[in-house]
């Protein structure tokens, strides 16, 4: 016997992209939020310098944003989402903060607002100094458990949405005993994140697997711009450390950071004059990789000493701790730092309302393409965009609600097998060559055996259907590190992110 859920909306994904859209829809609709962890996991939990934010109405200002992004994008910027995004910035503020969340605050009362790369003026809020991620999840989730009309899921896992005739009807979920269950729901909101669990060494945690994105691609979902992986620039050097990456904020070269190679060398002048460490991460990320390679080292370093301890510990107070526990005091010691993947510019394509190629599916946050990132996204408009957007898609959700009723569908017969392989060595394999191949630099032949070793793995996992979770999360990395290799392929000239060597 299936198990059958309804509800009024599904969401999929815990993160700020997903929680924030469940607290703008409307109280009457029954909501099942499903995370795939735990609800403390995720990236948006991990956002240390902030968000970009014109919070006071002053058109010049916002015009000044606008440009800013459109400029980090190399102009492939959809015009209409960014003006969406900067325009709408100041009022998805005020909404957070009736949720509850404490930004910091001057002794005045007005909100701190910081520089970071790419940006011309000082708008960027923070909260908790640099633990600005961490501390507006927790005022979210407190009052996300206070509605009555959201449940939570969380270690359930989505792992295909149900559809027929290009309308989605709901989603099939592993849940905590290992069960198949049947969520059927009259819209449904992709807010899986990013995709840093394809690469050897992120700064997203290893669960982010571009799940919603291979989801929707086995659905027949347009997914673009995949090839525009964001690389930070400045990702905490460990020798020989794989995984989830410490990150070291845009927001200390905001502060003042210099980069250094290493011997000792301001570098920075060399790749852009004018904006220097503050350059776009594409334009430093690049610059850090030519510099390794001409020093013939694996990482370079960022020098935030003329600062005091006591204003480090103060304004970066998780950096500081973070550093200081490896070993280097930030306020003496120059901070090895090398870049890592970040951030996914594209994905699930969407337009200004979240709306997909598919009725009835949404998406938004890291995994949705609404086009704001173009070639390259400026700083701290990722946790803009999860609001912005979220916003939006609630409100045309709550605007088709008198639609809203019993789904119909004839659920599929999965035929799944229950062996316990883990796939590990496939996962392994999908990390070394996206490491290789789909890194800062590329080039054409080197994107065709990458495309050869992924497609081998797609196929044989495709001919299987283990119903398990690794299974999934497995095929998932394949699917979508497949799609950034073939759009790599595509792009033929290097332009922000994607820098192509031939
Ligand atoms: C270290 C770090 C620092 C950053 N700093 C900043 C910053 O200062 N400013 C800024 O703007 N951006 C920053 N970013 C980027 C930003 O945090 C992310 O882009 C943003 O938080 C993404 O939010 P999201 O809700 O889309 O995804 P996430 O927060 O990653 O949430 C994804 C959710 O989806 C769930 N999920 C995934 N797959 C499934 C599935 N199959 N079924 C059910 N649930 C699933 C996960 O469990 C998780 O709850 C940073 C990112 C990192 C990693």
């Amino acid at each position: 016997m299936k198990e059958i859920k309804q509800f009024d909306v599904v969401i999929l994904g815990g993160g700020l992209a997903g929680i924030y859209t469940a607290l703008n829809i409307d109280s009457s609709l029954h909501v099942g939020l499903f995370i795939k962890d735990k609800i403390e996991r995720g990236s948006s939990n991990l956002a240390q310098g902030g968000i970009a934010a014109e919070v006071v109405w002053d058109e010049a200002k916002i015009e000044e944003h606008f440009e800013d992004t459109l400029k980090a994008g190399s102009y492939l910027n959809n015009v209409e989402a960014t003006r969406v995004l900067v325009s709408e910035a100041g009022k998805n503020i005020e909404k957070l903060l009736n949720f509850g969340v404490k930004f910091d605050r001057n002794p005045d009362g007005s909100l701190v607002t910081t520089l970071e790369g790419g940006h011309r003026s000082r708008r960027i809020l923070h909260a908790g100094g640099d633990d600005t991620g961490a501390k507006i999840m927790m005022d979210l989730r407190a009052a996300l458990f206070q509605r009555k009309n959201i449940d939570v899921f969380e270690d359930e896992m989505a792992i295909e949405i149900l559809h027929n005739d290009n309308k989605a009807l709901g989603v099939i979920v592993i849940n905590q005993q290992n069960e198949e269950v049947y969520v059927l729901a009259n819209k449904i909101v992709l807010a899986t994140g990013g995709i840093g669990g394809i690469y050897k060494k992120s700064t997203n945690e290893k669960i982010a697997c571009g799940d919603g994105i291979a989801m929707a691609h086995r659905a027949g979902v347009i997914i673009k711009n995949m090839e525009f992986v964001q690389f930070h620039p400045t990702g905490f050097y460990v020798e020989d450390q794989i995984g989830k990456t410490f990150l070291i904020s845009e927001a200390v070269r905001g502060e003042g950071g210099i980069l250094r190679n290493i011997e000792g060398v301001r570098f920075m002048e060399k790749y852009d004059k004018e904006r220097m460490e503050l350059a776009p991460r594409d334009v430093v990320s690049q610059a850090i990789h030519r510099e390794m390679f001409d020093t013939w080292s694996d990482h370079v370093y960022l020098d935030i000493t003329h600062k005091s301890k006591e204003y480090l510990m103060q304004r970066f107070p998780t950096i500081y701790k973070h550093c200081l526990d490896n070993g280097v005091d930030i306020s003496k010691d120059y901070i090895p730092v090398a870049p890592v993947e970040h951030f996914l510019c594209g994905g699930i394509e969407t337009d200004v309302y979240g709306h997909t190629s598919m009725n009835n599916l949404y998406a938004v946050g890291e995994c949705a393409n609404t086009g704001v990132h173009g070639a390259n996204r400026l700083a701290s408009n990722s946790l803009l965009e999860c609001i912005v957007f979220g916003n939006r898609v609630a409100e045309d959700i709550n605007k088709s609600k008198s639609t809203f009723g019993k789904i119909d569908v004839v659920l599929p017969d999965m035929v799944f097998t229950h062996k316990k392989y883990n796939f590990k060595d496939i996962r392994v394999e999908i990390r070394d060559v996206m490491s290789k191949y789909g890194f800062i630099v590329r080039k054409e032949d080197d994107l065709e055996l990458a495309k050869k070793l992924l497609s081998k793995h797609y196929a044989n996992l495709k001919k299987i259907n283990v119903f398990s979770r690794y299974y999934y999360e497995t095929l998932n990395m394949v699917t979508v590190a497949l799609i950034i290799i073939e759009q790599a392929l595509e792009r033929k000239e290097s332009i922000g992110c994607h820098f192509r060597l031939d």
